[in-house]
C-alpha cells in the first residue's frame, strides 16, 4: 500500500463549537498525519469554486452559505491509503448513517453541517490540495 495524500476540511460547525482539536485527534489516532494546515475564512468565490461539482444539487446554495458562515481549517493529510482511510474515519455523509466512533457520528449536527470534508478519489484529492495549498506549504 502506497503512502498517499488527501485533502480535508474541518467545517464551520466544528470551529464554532471549538472542537477542531478533537477532530484532528481522531484523524491522527486513525493513522493520518497533518502535513499542511491553515485556518481560513472562505470567500463566496472559494466556496462556490470548491463545490462547483455540486452546482446543480438542490442544497448547493445552503452548502455554500454554510461553508462561508465561519472559519474552516483546511489541511493535507498523509498516510497509507489516506483517501479511503480518511473517509472511514469521517463516517457517512449523513451522521444518522455514520458508524459509531466516526467523526460524523460523534460530532456532526446534520447532513449539511457534518463537521468534515474529505476527498473521494486520487484525482479530486490532487485538485483539492492545489485549490488551497502551494507545494511549499506542504511541509511533511
Ligand atoms: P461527502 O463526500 O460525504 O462530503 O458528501 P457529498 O459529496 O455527497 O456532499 C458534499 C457536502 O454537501 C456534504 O458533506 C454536506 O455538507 C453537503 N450535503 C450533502 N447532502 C446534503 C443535503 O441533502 N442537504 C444539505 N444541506 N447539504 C448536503
Amino acid at each position: 500500500m502506497a503512502l498517499e495524500r488527501t485533502f480535508s476540511i474541518i467545517k464551520p460547525d466544528a470551529t464554532r463549537r471549538n472542537i477542531t482539536g478533537k477532530v484532528i485527534a481522531k484523524l491522527e489516532e486513525g493513522g493520518l498525519r497533518v502535513v499542511a494546515q491553515k485556518r481560513i475564512h472562505m470567500t463566496r468565490e472559494q466556496a462556490e469554486g470548491f463545490y462547483a461539482v455540486h452546482r446543480e444539487r438542490p442544497f448547493f446554495g445552503e452548502l455554500v452559505d454554510f461553508m462561508m458562515s465561519g472559519p474552516v481549517v483546511v489541511q493535507v493529510l498523509e498516510g497509507e491509503d489516506a483517501i479511503k482511510r480518511n473517509r472511514e474515519i469521517m463516517g457517512d455523509t449523513n451522521p444518522k448513517d455514520a458508524s459509531p466512533g466516526t467523526i460524523r457520528a460523534e460530532f456532526a449536527e446534520s447532513i449539511g453541517e457534518n463537521t468534515v470534508h474529505g476527498s473521494d478519489a486520487p484525482e479530486t484529492a490532487a485538485v483539492e490540495i492545489k485549490f488551497f495549498f502551494t507545494d511549499a506549504e506542504i511541509v511533511g
